[in-house]
């Protein structure tokens, strides 16, 4: 396989000169060199056709067996000088030290149609930022992530994209739950794709170390390469460039709102510098809609990474992001501006997202409580956030209130513990909807079209990956396909797939994998 890869980033950035692939502090270098572990027997899985089209590869050379070694690790490509990255981060709130890519290994860039996409295997073996770990990942959370990243792609949030799923042949030992019952799982190693995997955290290290000399060769790169449309890479480029961060997060969070996904370890390892959705671990959907719901058992306790806090912890890391470049202005008054402005636009925007949710276009100076109290009766019992919203389509301007709330039936959980009051809260609702509707410009047709695009008909469930993950443990990849051809159009009826727009089934709810995630993958 011809596969030509001009890497800016190990030309540009200054190199760690230490060869020696073993667990250390690295300082003064944003990567180290590091060769991808030998797999036992790869085995490829799946192929993302829409990403390797992107990068130019041709469906023929993704059954060949130079493509399978070098994605896998087995073969490094003539022009390839595999590295990992150096790079820091606060979790959950605390500053971590050095982390750094302890099992993802950078191949290197290729460009295709003037777009640069970095190459990079997630569980390609120890890297000098493995800390205690072995550098694997398991098919598990592989598959979670191959799946996820790109439904989120075709969902239109901003991701870290896939390009295959490989099995490596070797065994890998994990205590899913944390509670002393390790077990060999299966080796499994996913290429991502992204124009950089820079995080907040690449920075973040820099400036802990008062490295402020390859802070700012870093920060006059991601300027250079990644955000070409700002000038300079002087102060007001950096503050330029932490606006357009700022607002890109933003973006992306409003998007993880609006489709009901939940991250689950918001840490600043985990941000992109290009608002990117990163790091599929212990992440989740809303099935009922629930603000302090979180998916990572991790963070059961405190529930720092809820679905109503995601928002707020975006604003969190970049406070984060504002410090470690501030030595590089050292003016707050630009970073509080910015930062200001992420909360003016968090509510303006959300306000928008959700009233588009629901169909309103128009404005009217109730509409924020409207949905105030929308997101209020969607917590009263258990309502499945994408059946609610989804089904919504089938109102028309011109229902009874009965009529429009039995559409919207199918969504809840418990039928059974709706009481008189709860009925009530929801008539009221649709009372106010209904008439809201009225003041549409578009008809009922046109309406259903717009929030068509807005509320997906289909979301990879927490259940419906643990069942793709259960059947290729048996070697069975059929569900891994199945889900992966009916993520590609989340917007779109297809009626031959109607079994999965359905609220979770009751064996999931609190099934491991389904409900309770750990970090461990
Ligand atoms: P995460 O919580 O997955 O974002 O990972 C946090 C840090 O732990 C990153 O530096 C990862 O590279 C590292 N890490 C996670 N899992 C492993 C593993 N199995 N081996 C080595 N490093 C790991
Ligand atoms: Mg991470």
């Amino acid at each position: 396989m011809k596969f030509e890869l001009q890497d800016t980033f190990t030309k540009a950035l200054p190199q760690d000169p230490i060869l020696e692939n073993s667990r250390r502090q690295v300082s003064g270098a944003c990567f180290s060199l590091v060769a991808p572990k030998k797999t036992a027997q790869p085995e490829l899985i799946h192929t993302s056709k829409e990403m390797a089209s992107e990068l130019g590869i041709p469906d023929e050379e993704l059954k060949s067996t130079s493509f399978l070694e070098v994605f896998t690790g087995n073969k490094v490509g003539e022009n390839s000088r595999p590295y990992a990255m150096c790079y820091g981060g606060h979790q959950f709130g605390n500053w971590a030290g050095q982390l750094g890519d302890g099992r993802a290994i950078n191949l290197g860039e290729k460009v295709q149609n003037n777009k640069r996409w970095t190459l990079q295997l997630k569980g390609a073996g120890e890297t000098p930022y493995s800390r205690t770990a072995d550098g694997l990942a398991v098919l598990r959370s592989s598959i979670r992530e191959y799946l996820c990243s790109e439904a989120m792609f075709h969902l239109g949030v901003p991701t870290t994209r896939a390009l295959s799923i490989a099995l490596t042949g070797d065994q890998v030992l994990r205590d899913v739950l944390y509670n002393g019952n390790p077990d060999y799982e299966k080796g499994a190693i996913v290429t991502r794709v992204a124009p950089s995997f820079l995080r907040f955290g690449n920075y973040e290290i820099f400036s802990s170390r008062q490295d402020y000399k390859t802070l700012t060769t870093l920060v006059d790169y991601t300027i250079k390469e990644l955000f070409p449309e700002i000038e300079n890479t002087n102060k007001e480029g950096y503050i330029q460039l932490f606006k357009t961060v700022a607002q890109r997060t933003l973006a992306m969070i409003i998007h993880w709102q609006r489709v009901g996904f939940v991250h689950g370890v918001m840490n600043t390892d985990n941000m992109s510098i290009l608002g990117l959705t990163i790091d599929y671990g212990p992440y989740g959907w809303l099935e009922g809609y629930d603000d302090n719901w979180t998916p990572n058992t991790t963070d059961r306790q405190h529930k720092r990474y809820r679905y109503g806090n995601q928002p707020n912890i975006g604003l969190w890391n970049l406070y984060q992001l504002a410090n470690a470049l501030y030595p590089l202005i050292e003016e707050a008054e630009p970073f509080e501006e910015i930062l200001e402005q992420y909360k003016k636009d968090y509510a303006l925007k959300y306000l928008e997202m959700m009233k588009a949710k629901i169909g309103l276009y128009s404005n009217d100076e109730n509409d924020a409580e409207l949905l105030g109290t929308l997101e209020e009766n969607l917590q009263l019992i258990e309502t499945d956030m994408t059946l609610f919203f989804r089904n919504l389509n089938l109102i028309s301007k011109n229902d009874s209130t009965e009529k429009a709330l039995s559409k919207i039936e199918i969504a809840f959980y418990t039928i059974a513990e709706f009481k008189e009051d709860t009925l009530e809260k929801w008539k009221a609702w649709f009372n106010l909807y209904l008439k809201r509707l009225q003041q549409e410009h578009l008809n009922d047709a046109e309406r259903v079209v717009k929030m068509n695009t807005t509320n997906p008909k289909y979301v990879l469930r927490n259940y419906m990956a643990q069942m793709a993950i259960d059947k290729a443990d048996e070697k069975d990849y059929s569900l891994v396909d199945e889900l992966y051809m009916l993520l590609k159009k989340p917007y779109d009826e297809q009626p031959e797939f109607e079994k999965w727009f359905v609220k979770r089934p009751e064996w999931a709810r609190n099934k491991v994998g389904c409900s309770m995630l750990s970090c461990s993958s």
